[in-house]
C-alpha cells in the first residue's frame, strides 16, 4: 500500500470525528462478549492447564472435530486429521503460499480481490493478475473469495466455478464469508469437487471474532504433512488459549443461531448503505451485494491521486478504503473505493456517504479546476 494512504489511515482510525468505512471489522455488538468471558474463565480454571500449555501443531482435537463435522455437513469428505489449527486464515494462506512455491510466478485472481492476500503474494516474489489477464496454465495457483467475496460482497457464479474446477490449477479456496450470505445459502466447498489440489481456508474472524487469530487449513492430503511442517516452524501451534476459549464458547452457544443473527445485522447495513448510495451518489457504479461486509464503488473520474483524494474525504470526515488496493495490477482507474457498512449502524452509514458525497464533490472540483 502507499505510505501516505497507510499514514491517513492510522491517522483517520484514531480521529474520532472521522466515520470510517475501512478495514472491514465485524460488529462490535456482535462479539458474544459474556460467553466468550465464561469460556475463558472456564478453560482457565481447568486442573490440567490445557489452555495454558503446549500444544500439537496441527491445533487442539475438539476444534479440529468442529471443524470437520461443519465441513462433512456440506459434503466434503474431511477427517479431524485434514484439519490444521491456524492462526487466522492469513496464516493458512502463507502456508499454502509456501506449499505451492509462488516465487516468480504469477497467481491469477478475481478483477478485485482481499488485499492482505495480494500483498502476500507479491511479498513472496509472485506476480498478481486478474485470471481473465492470466491463463490458467501460467498461473502457479488461482486464489479466489468464495461464498461472499471481498470488497464486492458477491458469490461466485456457477459459471466462474466451473472455469476454476477446469483449470487443473492449485486452488486457494478463502472462505472467510462462506457462512455470511444474506440468504442462508453456502455453496458446496471446492473440497467436494477437487480435493487433491484445493487449499481450503476458513476463520472465525467474521464469524465470531478476529482478535482470537483462529482460523484453519485443509490441505490437498498429499501435501497435508509438510503443512504441518511449515506450520509448526512459523509458530509451533496456534495459541492454546484462543483455541481454548472458542472451542469452549461453541459448547455454551447455538453457532448457528449467532449466524442466523450476523447475516441479519449485515443485510440490513447493507440495505442502508445501497439506499444511501442511490440518494446521495446516483452517479457511482457498484453492484448489491449479497453477503460479507462490503460494497466497492466505482467512479466515473479516472487519473485520480489516491491518498489526494483521501485527504479530502478525512477533512470531509469520512474515510473508506482506495479502489488500487483490491487490484492484481494495482490499476488507479476508475477511480473507486470499498465501503464496509458492518461495524457501523444505519445512521452512521447514512451520514457517512453524505459526507462521501461531498468529499467526491470537492475531487471532481479540484480535478476540474
Ligand atoms: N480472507 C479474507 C477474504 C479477508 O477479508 C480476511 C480479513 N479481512 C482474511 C482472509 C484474514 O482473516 P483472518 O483474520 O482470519 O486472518
Amino acid at each position: 500500500m502507499d505510505d501516505r494512504i497507510e499514514r491517513l489511515q492510522r491517522r483517520s482510525a484514531k480521529n474520532e470525528g472521522i466515520l470510517s468505512l475501512a478495514g472491514g471489522l465485524p460488529a462490535n455488538e456482535l462479539f458474544p462478549r459474556q460467553k466468550l468471558a465464561s469460556a475463558f474463565l472456564s478453560v482457565v480454571s481447568r486442573p490440567n492447564c490445557e489452555a495454558l500449555q503446549y500444544g500439537w501443531p496441527e491445533g487442539s482435537e475438539g476444534l479440529r472435530k468442529w471443524i470437520a463435522d461443519r465441513l462433512r455437513g456440506r459434503g466434503a469428505d474431511v477427517s479431524p486429521d485434514d484439519v490444521i489449527v491456524t492462526s487466522g486464515a492469513q496464516q493458512a494462506l502463507a502456508i499454502a503460499v509456501e506449499l505451492i512455491g509462488i516465487d516468480g510466478r504469477v497467481v491469477a485472481t478475481e478483477e478485485e480481490t482481499y488485499p492482505g492476500a495480494l500483498d502476500l503474494f507479491r511479498d513472496r516474489g509472485a506476480k498478481t493478475a486478474s485470471a481473465s489477464r492470466a491463463t490458467n496454465a501460467d498461473a502457479a495457483c488461482i486464489y479466489v473469495v468464495a461464498g461472499a467475496s471481498n470488497p464486492r460482497g458477491l458469490p461466485l457464479s456457477e459459471l466462474r466455478r466451473a472455469e476454476l474446477l477446469a483449470s487443473g490449477r492449485p486452488l486457494l479456496v478463502d472462505e472467510a464469508y462462506a457462512e455470511l450470505r444474506f440468504d442462508g445459502y453456502v455453496a458446496p466447498p471446492f473440497l467436494v469437487d477437487a480435493r487433491d489440489r484445493t487449499f481450503h481456508i476458513g476463520t472465525f474472524s467474521k464469524t465470531l471474532c478476529p482478535g482470537l487469530r483462529v482460523g484453519w487449513l485443509v490441505a490437498p492430503p498429499e501435501l497435508a504433512a509438510d503443512a504441518l511442517r511449515v506450520k509448526r516452524d512459523l509458530d509451533l501451534q496456534a495459541g492454546s488459549m484462543a483455541q481454548a476459549v472458542v472451542e469452549g464458547y461453541l459448547a455454551l452457544d447455538d453457532f448457528d443461531q449467532r449466524i442466523v443473527r450476523a447475516r441479519k445485522t449485515y443485510a440490513s447495513r447493507a440495505g442502508r448503505l445501497v439506499r444511501a448510495l442511490r440518494r446521495y451518489m446516483p452517479e457511482a457504479r457498484w453492484v448489491e451485494p449479497e453477503g460479507a461486509f462490503a460494497v466497492f464503488v466505482e467512479t466515473d473520474l479516472e487519473g485520480v491521486d489516491e491518498a489526494h483524494a483521501l485527504a479530502i474525504a478525512n477533512a470531509h470526515g469520512v474515510s473508506y478504503d482506495p479502489g488500487s488496493m483490491f487490484r492484481p495490477g494495482a490499476a488507479l482507474d476508475p477511480f473507486g473505493f470499498r465501503l464496509c457498512y458492518s461495524s457501523r449502524t444505519g445512521e452512521e452509514i447514512e451520514e457517512a456517504v453524505q459526507r462521501l458525497a461531498r468529499a467526491l464533490g470537492e475531487v471532481r472540483a479540484r480535478k476540474a479546476a
